[in-house]
């Protein structure tokens, strides 16, 4: 590798994930058995493989974990009352339901059933607008992932620009507001914007959420940009399949300062993330009396 320092997301997981296990160990000790309820409609092999996973990492982490897993042709009722179920259970303080939903039934929705509080993927509109306003709310887990990484590999991000390339509601958008929120100056390029490359060529900060095997190489970087890529782009090349970003890493690596690859950057964040947002949701059903300054510490997801 030619200058750029490679930013180990594995690494930064496992810092993560100690401190998840050392909170759930906290909380345990206050009475409160931090749980995490994943909800899987359907029998996709890439969404078991998601599910087991988180379960597995939960488990792990002192997390209890409550895993319903429904038959493809399951009616939007029966879901929505499983989630209406969930809502109320008070042993369950985090509710995440596996996407993507069969076509019969309205994502949406379903994502607006959860209570906000429960809302350990940020996707409910209640949190999507709190994190506009930079209210401390559940925030999704790939950008709070990023946002880690980027903290550790830049320290203060205050007046850096940061380029956002891919404006969706999962990725994109809630990355350009904690952003926004850290005191960057931010671009959100997409596939209507026009000349990317000279626009990228601006950031001190790069994160690539487009979904386009190696779109991005050397000549859309700044010298000494740090990049996060979040993409994760199945290909054949060689005659076998292979995971990579969207950015070109063996082309960008050489102009930038830091960079995740892929795999090993990004991917392992998101789950990290889900455990520390279950632990938050649950600090936020359990509020501590107002005169325990430490509340506020907790809450805090960043
Ligand atoms: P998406 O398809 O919902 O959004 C892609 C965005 O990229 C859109 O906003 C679109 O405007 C923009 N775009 C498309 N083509 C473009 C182009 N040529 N130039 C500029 N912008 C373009 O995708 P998403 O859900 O945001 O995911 C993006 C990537 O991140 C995917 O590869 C996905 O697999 C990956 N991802 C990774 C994680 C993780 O944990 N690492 C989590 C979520 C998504």
């Amino acid at each position: 590798m030619n200058g750029a320092r490679l930013i180990d997301g594995k690494a930064a997981s496992a810092r993560v994930l100690a401190e998840v296990r050392e909170e759930a160990e906290a909380l345990r000790a206050n009475g409160i058995h931090p749980a995490l309820a994943v909800v899987l409609v359907g029998n996709d092999p890439a969404s078991q493989v998601y599910v087991r996973n988180k379960v597995m990492r939960a488990e792990e982490c002192g997390i209890r974990s409550f895993e319903h897993r429904l038959p493809p042709a399951t009616d939007e009722a029966t879901l929505l009352d499983l989630i209406a179920g969930l809502n109320t259970a008070a042993e369950v303080h985090g509710i995440l339901v596996q996407l993507p939903l069969p076509a019969h039934i309205d994502e949406q929705r379903v994502l607006q059933a959860i209570d906000p509080l429960k809302d350990v993927d940020g996707f409910h509109s209640e949190n999507v607008g709190g994190l506009s306003q930079g209210r401390d709310v559940l925030t999704p887990c790939t950008p709070s992932g990023c946002m880690r990484l980027l903290r550790d590999a830049c320290g203060d991000l205050r007046g850096k620009h940061a380029v956002v390339i891919g404006r969706s509601n999962i990725v994109g958008k809630p990355m350009a507001a904690l952003l926004l929120q850290a005191d960057c100056s931010v671009t959100v390029l997409h596939s209507r914007s026009r000349d990317l490359p000279a626009l990228c060529r601006q950031a001190d900060i790069v994160i690539a959420a487009v979904g386009k095997p190696r779109l991005i190489g050397s000549s859309w970087l700044k010298p000494g940009a740090v990049v996060i890529d979040v993409g994760i782009n199945r290909i054949d090349e060689d005659g076998r399949s292979k995971l990579v970003g969207d950015v070109d890493f063996d082309s960008a690596v050489a102009m930038a300062s830091a960079i995740t690859p892929v795999p090993g950057g990004v991917g392992p964040m998101t789950i990290a993330y889900l455990m520390k947002n279950t632990l938050a949701a649950a600090r936020l059903q359990n509020p501590a009396p107002a005169n325990q300054s430490e509340q506020t510490a907790c809450l805090s997801l960043s």
